[in-house]
């Protein structure tokens, strides 16, 4: 029997992506992309029209000069923004961004980094869905 695909967690997604980008930062030395964002849906709600409204992770990955016994040495951070969207059309609330949390750095341990993105993840699902359930937009047909 087939069992319908779960929701991955989001802390071994949060967890997942640290470890891609060390690796990648590990196998790449021009680090061209050291400062990019990962986004990552955590959330789709069905507006009461038929609008979507979603719920995004924003995993920042950056640079910063440290902070440790070398002023010039660089450190790599990694840093969570949240932002839930309705793409209903001409819907007049239509994005919540919840603040972004501090900075981490990204060789810190991940499994303690990770569980931070959290209550963004909440509050960006919160919002989403509290706003699905007043929407009347209807879903944008590209006309
Ligand atoms: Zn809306």
């Amino acid at each position: 029997m087939l069992h319908p695909a779960t929701a991955p967690d989001v802390t071994e997604t949060v967890t997942e992506h640290i470890r891609e980008h060390r690796k990648y930062l590990a196998s790449d030395s021009r680090c061209i992309l050291a400062c990019l964002t990962e986004k990552e849906t955590v959330g789709r709600f069905s507006a009461v029209a038929g609008a979507v409204v979603e719920a995004e992770l924003h995993i920042r990955f950056g640079k910063r000069f440290g902070r440790g016994e070398r002023w010039d040495a660089e450190e790599y951070t990694v840093q969570f923004a949240a932002l839930a969207q309705c793409t209903g059309h001409g819907c007049i609330d239509s994005k919540h961004e919840v603040p972004a949390t501090d900075v981490f750095l990204l060789y810190a341990d991940a499994d303690e980094t990770a569980p931070h993105a959290l209550p963004l993840v909440t509050a960006a699902r919160a919002w989403a869905q509290k706003h699905a359930e007043t929407c009347r937009a209807l879903p944008y047909t590209g006309r």
